[in-house]
């Protein structure tokens, strides 16, 4: 990626008809040069969606991402849901790829109180599981597990980096709401911000902060984690020290918001970004 793009988690508030068509037009007029495409209630999108996304993609020179459906867990107790889990991630990687898009998150799995390790392991064979499939059909895109905001679920900033480098195509999204959230409220300062560009840097390489997909939202938190989405102006998160870290890291690659009134922060953060 040759710069930092903002964009929406779905078709932007504002976009009528809701059409990829008119969301992708209305992105442009805002300046928003990414949107990430939220099969979170399940992959569906025919072919010939896929090939008209594809084109207009092309035609307007923005980058797509996608979340893949809630309903994953790689580390379940009962196999089948973990097939299904590999599936729902594989589909989503497969249809966004027929899109021309360029990586794909879910939240990979819940730790069901077992011990770290072993669970850093099932996810890990899984993982290698899905990249080995999708290489052999040739959908090249950055398959990304998510930063989770609650404790109960795997994926924190230690498990995301190590996972980054034992396996090919991975890179972790970060998503600045659920660090702070699962943490209960750290995470949250510039130098806080810069020790996650440092230690992606240094523990994964540089191409980790030159391929950057980053969700960002005000979030609400208790001590267990997330409660829910807020607009930036009404949390706590420090987006301005946050767009801080990312224009001195040099860091390029999507920022998606994820804050209820989605295209509107994706502007303030736009607009403070371009300001420093
Ligand atoms: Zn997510």
């Amino acid at each position: 990626m040759d710069k930092l793009l903002f964009g929406t988690g779905g078709i932007p508030v504002r976009t009528e008809p809701r059409t990829y068509e008119k969301a992708f037009n209305d992105l442009l007029e805002m300046k928003l040069g990414c949107m990430e495409l939220e099969f979170v209630h399940g992959v569906s999108m025919n072919a010939k969606t896929q090939s008209l996304v594809k084109q207009i993609r092309e035609e307007k020179d923005l980058v797509l991402t996608a979340h893949a459906p809630y309903y994953i867990n790689l580390n379940s107790a009962e196999e089948d849901k973990i097939e299904a889990s590999v599936k729902r991630i594989l589909d989503t990687a497969r249809v966004t790829h027929a899109c021309g898009g360029y990586s794909i998150t879910f939240h990979a799995a819940f730790y069901m109180k077992q011990d770290k390790k072993q669970v850093y392991n099932q996810v890990k064979a899984k993982m290698i599981e899905i990249v080995e499939t999708l290489k052999a059909e040739n959908v090249q895109i950055w398959v990304r597990p998510e930063l989770t905001g609650k404790a109960s679920q795997w994926g924190d900033l230690d498990e995301l980096i190590r996972i980054s480098n034992e396996v090919e195509m991975v890179l972790p999204v970060i998503d600045f709401a659920h660090l702070h959230a699962r943490t209960g409220g750290q995470w949250n300062t510039y130098d806080e911000f810069a020790r996650v560009f440092e230690r992606m840097g240094n523990e994964i390489g540089v191409h980790s902060l030159e391929n950057f997909h980053a969700h960002i939202a005000g979030i609400e938190y208790t001590a267990k984690g997330e409660r829910k989405h807020l607009e930036l102006e009404e949390s706590d998160l420090q987006y301005k020290d946050l767009m801080k870290a990312f224009k001195d890291f040099n860091v390029k690659g999507v920022i998606i918001c994820e804050s209820p009134n989605l295209e509107d922060d994706a502007m303030l953060m736009l607009k403070t970004y371009e300001a420093l």
